[in-house]
């Protein structure tokens, strides 16, 4: 498999940065140790925001400290260590969520692109972590209350002894070019005005990725697809996915939408992309994402666009 960082530049990079120490998780004594130990890095998160700090223009760091006192009893979750120093992420359940517009607190969408690597690492990390926390609360085998183990890399339940483990949900996600090198974008229903981007869809049970992408693409778009080729993957924890990003020759250009999903789907060269984001009539996926990645792999460099939500 091609290295994906060289690919599509700005993704995360291949090789982690956190040694996530598994062996250490079983030690049910790791978590308390680590959170009085005041070298530990600990990053709360509060609802979907962190705490963050500007560090120069377009940069942004996260605010990671000692634990305190209350976080003893809220959820911590072991994600290894970096450089020798070990990394915590706590959930705050029992404060206020800050505010929309605290520009101390920041969503991983709004500031995941300014941050360090390995910053972005473990928002990403921890916010994946606390969703799938948040919604597995209870057995799926008795319905009994499950509790975190494993430093919060699983939830046991009480009942029955049950193991349940975090869950990735594998998307596909696909820049479709046809014969004359135009690319396929689509508004999905939900996306605001003018918000378009390339096909994505989950991959189903039994199924290998070509071929969710060339189902997806020939149920959302109408076009049959060839040459399905791999080009990178972005963890995407809204709530618990990984995108996994691919180019695809397209052998139709007709058009036929699933119009429940897809409000609008048409071919753009570089020359009518770049009018209609000058326009303000097209809107790119934001900078974090994949899919924006994936749109100026194809473009040959950066689109430069204002930053607005597709949602
Ligand atoms: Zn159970």
């Amino acid at each position: 498999m091609p290295r994906a960082d060289r690919i599509l530049p700005g993704l995360p990079p291949g090789r982690a940065l956190l040694d996530r120490r598994g062996d250490l998780r079983a030690d049910p004594g790791l978590l308390p140790r680590l959170l009085r130990d005041p070298g530990t890095r600990v990053l709360r998160l509060a609802g979907d925001r962190a705490p963050v700090e500007h560090a120069g223009p377009g940069r942004a760091r996260l605010v990671l400290g000692a634990a305190d006192d209350a976080d003893a009893a809220r959820l911590a979750l072991y994600l290894g260590e970096a450089g020798g120093t070990a990394y915590v992420g706590v959930v705050v359940a029992d404060a206020p969520a800050p505010d929309e517009d605290d520009p101390g607190w920041r969503t991983l969408r709004q500031v995941g692109a300014d941050l360090d690597p390995l910053g972005a690492e473990v928002l990403t990390t921890t916010l994946a972590l606390a969703n799938w926390h948040a919604t597995h609360t209870h057995c799926p085998r008795c319905g009994a209350p499950t509790e975190p183990s494993l430093g919060g890399w699983i939830r046991r339940c009480a009942v029955d002894g049950s193991e349940h483990y975090p869950r990735t949900d594998m998307a596909v996600i696909v820049a479709v070019v046809d014969a004359d090198d135009r690319l396929l974008l689509a508004r999905g229903r939900g996306f605001r005005p003018g918000g378009m981007s390339v096909l994505a869809g989950f991959v189903e049970p039994g199924e290998p990725l070509a071929a969710a992408v060339v189902r997806e693409v020939e149920e959302e778009s109408g076009v049959r697809v060839t040459d399905v080729t791999y080009l990178g993957d972005q963890p995407w924890p809204f709530p618990a996915s990984l995108m996994i990003g691919f180019t695809a020759r397209a052998e139709t250009t007709e058009l036929r939408l699933q119009e429940d999903e897809i409000e609008d789907a048409r071919w753009f060269s570089r020359d009518e992309l770049v009018g209609a984001v000058e326009a303000g009539s097209v809107h790119l996926p934001g900078r974090l994402s994949i899919a924006r990645k994936l749109v100026e792999h194809w473009f040959g460099g950066p689109v430069d666009a204002p930053e607005v939500p597709l949602r």
